[in-house]
């Protein structure tokens, strides 16, 4: 794909509002966040929802509300987690396929996730898979590391993912990868042919991987999920301003956004 992808991952599952005061969190918030993230040029927003009191949740009817509010305003790309939370069962993480998004994560291995885990056995990934291919979901692989994307190889090989395949490589949340090209360089050595990739950069390697991703030909994303912080102590205004910084960029790159179309098409999703 010749263009640039832009996602932006507006909550996430562990910022809080505490860190962060204009996290949006109720189905309302998060739709209008979407809209603002879209409108500056996001093609795909990639979505978790909270409950009330802010606290992550893989409850359908919030997931379901969150859905069509967003649709209500827009045609953007609707990528819903089932990585959930720390603690949530592969069961529960996997349910809001059944709502139709457009794509969802798939976390392709366990990993060690700051001082917690998050469990990611082949039998999960492959009951997600099946999950997905039969509510006609694109998969977004998510690896932490190249082991996981090793483990994606065998999802292929039993014909439960179709190319072209959407990797997104996770790095620098603590106790996993951090950010450096020679890791990055490793992680794409691996990919199977047919295959695009978004690059996170969690952290302060949100702005060196957004570079990164341009230089090694991937996509970008953005968001409060993975960075809160729009330069050195001072907090984002919105996600939308991290999407027009990201826009700028790739511009200035000469590279071009693609439009949620454009992920339409390229991904065979529903239009
Ligand atoms: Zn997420």
């Amino acid at each position: 794909m010749n263009k640039v992808i832009i996602t932006c991952a507006i909550t996430g599952a562990e910022t809080t509002r505490k860190q962060c005061p204009n996290l949006p969190i109720t189905p309302e918030e998060l739709a209008q966040s979407a809209y603002e993230s879209y409108q500056a040029g996001a093609a795909i927003i990639h979505l978790h929802v909270r409950k009330e009191d802010g606290s992550p949740t893989a409850d359908i009817a919030t997931f379901k509300k969150a859905i069509e509010l967003i649709r209500k305003k827009c045609n953007v790309v609707i990528e819903i987690t089932t990585g959930g939370a720390v603690g949530m069962s592969p069961e529960e993480r996997i349910a809001p396929v059944s709502l139709e998004p457009d794509m969802a994560s798939l976390d392709c291995g366990t990993v060690n996730f700051g001082n917690d885990y998050i469990v990611n056995t082949l039998p999960i990934m492959r009951q997600f898979a099946s999950e997905m291919r039969k509510y006609k979901v694109k998969p977004t692989l998510e690896c932490f590391d190249v082991s996981h994307i090793i483990s994606s190889h065998i999802l292929i090989e039993e014909k439960l993912l179709s190319p072209p395949y959407h990797y997104g490589l996770v790095m620098n949340v603590p106790s996993i990868l951090p950010y450096n090209h020679k890791l990055v360089s490793d992680m794409l050595s691996q990919l199977p042919s047919e295959s695009e990739f978004t690059l996170m950069g969690i952290g302060r390697a949100h702005l060196p991987a957004i570079f990164g991703a341009l230089s090694f030909g991937g996509h970008i994303r953005v968001g409060y999920e993975d960075n809160i912080y729009y330069s050195k102590g001072v907090i984002a205004s919105s996600n939308a301003q991290f999407v027009e910084r990201a826009v700028r960029i790739v511009k200035e790159a000469q590279k071009e956004i693609a439009s949620p179309s454009d992920v339409r098409k390229y991904f065979g999703l529903r239009e």
